[in-house]
């Protein structure tokens, strides 16, 4: 039962390239994880210590994940993901046993990644509520506290988690020796979503009018996950027609379609 709520990949094939416009973020993640479990040898030299645990924060869809998954790709690590809300459970110490399972685990399999996902739903300010389960939440916590405390010879097991709350976050969790270093990753910026609309459409048949800089242009606020559903959607109209190449205006209608459903309920997509 405890496996069910952890994903667990041995080197996912998510690549660097495969991400889009993050070009500072993946050095960031490189210096501060990779670099510390490929080369642990320059840290000895030069004395210091690498970040304990690194913390992606930023909106929703725009590639946390998928730094995480990349960097377990590059490092041949075990990539283990665990989703904050998957820890908050009914019943006293169940939360607790599967952080600790789960810092077991990625031992047994290192090098490996721990990723939490929605760290906040665990690490959470306290806040006045009294919501019931909000002890157990903070049991749950306390644990995955004194594991990244107790994790000082952490051999080839590296920790990440994600938020898009970064506000609510307990700051306890950042403190030097846990999530000590933290990486935001912002929506794309136009450059960014023109590459990120290039990676989810190499696969695909598109006819020569297809402009990606304007499609850019056009799709100001989309972030990464719903420029990957805008390609798919644009190849769904060729389809429907009949063509086996994508024009630009199936990635028009695409926008259309995309915008409308976002119509109404804001934020988009989430
Ligand atoms: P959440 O906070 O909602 O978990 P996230 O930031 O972890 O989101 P991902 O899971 O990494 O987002 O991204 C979701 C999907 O969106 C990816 O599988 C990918 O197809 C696409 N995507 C998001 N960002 C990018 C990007 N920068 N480059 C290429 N694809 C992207």
């Amino acid at each position: 039962a405890r496996a069910q709520a952890m994903e667990i990949q041995e080197s996912p094939d998510v690549t660097y390239a495969d991400i889009g416009g993050l070009d500072d973020e993946i050095r960031e993640v490189q210096e501060a994880v990779e670099d510390p479990l490929t080369q642990p040898e320059r840290f000895e030299k030069v004395g210091v210590e690498p970040p304990s645990g690194v913390l992606l924060h930023g909106p929703p869809g725009t590639g946390k994940t998928m730094l995480a998954k990349a960097v377990a790709n590059q490092t041949d690590a075990t990539f283990i993901k665990m989703a904050g809300s998957e820890l908050v459970r009914k019943f006293i110490g169940e939360g607790s046993r599967m952080v600790r399972d789960l810092f077991e685990l990625a031992a047994e399999r290192e090098p490996s990644i721990i990723f939490i996902d929605e760290i906040d739903a665990v690490a959470a300010k306290r806040t006045d509520s009294k919501t019931s389960g909000d002890a157990e939440v903070q049991r749950t916590m306390m644990q995955l506290l004194s594991e990244m405390d107790g994790f000082e010879d952490r051999g080839e097991v590296r920790l990440m988690a994600a938020t898009n709350r970064f506000d609510m976050l307990d700051r306890a969790i950042l403190r030097p020796g846990r999530f000590d270093r933290l990486i935001e990753v912002p929506e794309p910026t136009r450059e960014a979503r023109a590459e990120i609309l290039r990676i989810h459409t190499q696969s695909m048949n598109i006819a020569a009018d297809v402009d990606f800089d304007r499609l850019a242009r056009e799709t100001e606020g989309f972030n990464g996950a719903q420029l990957e559903s805008l390609s798919t959607e644009a190849g769904m109209f060729a389809i429907r027609d009949d063509r086996e190449t994508v024009e630009m205006a199936d990635f028009r209608d695409a926008v259309e379609k995309l915008e409308t459903a976002a119509e109404g309920d804001s934020p988009a997509y989430t």
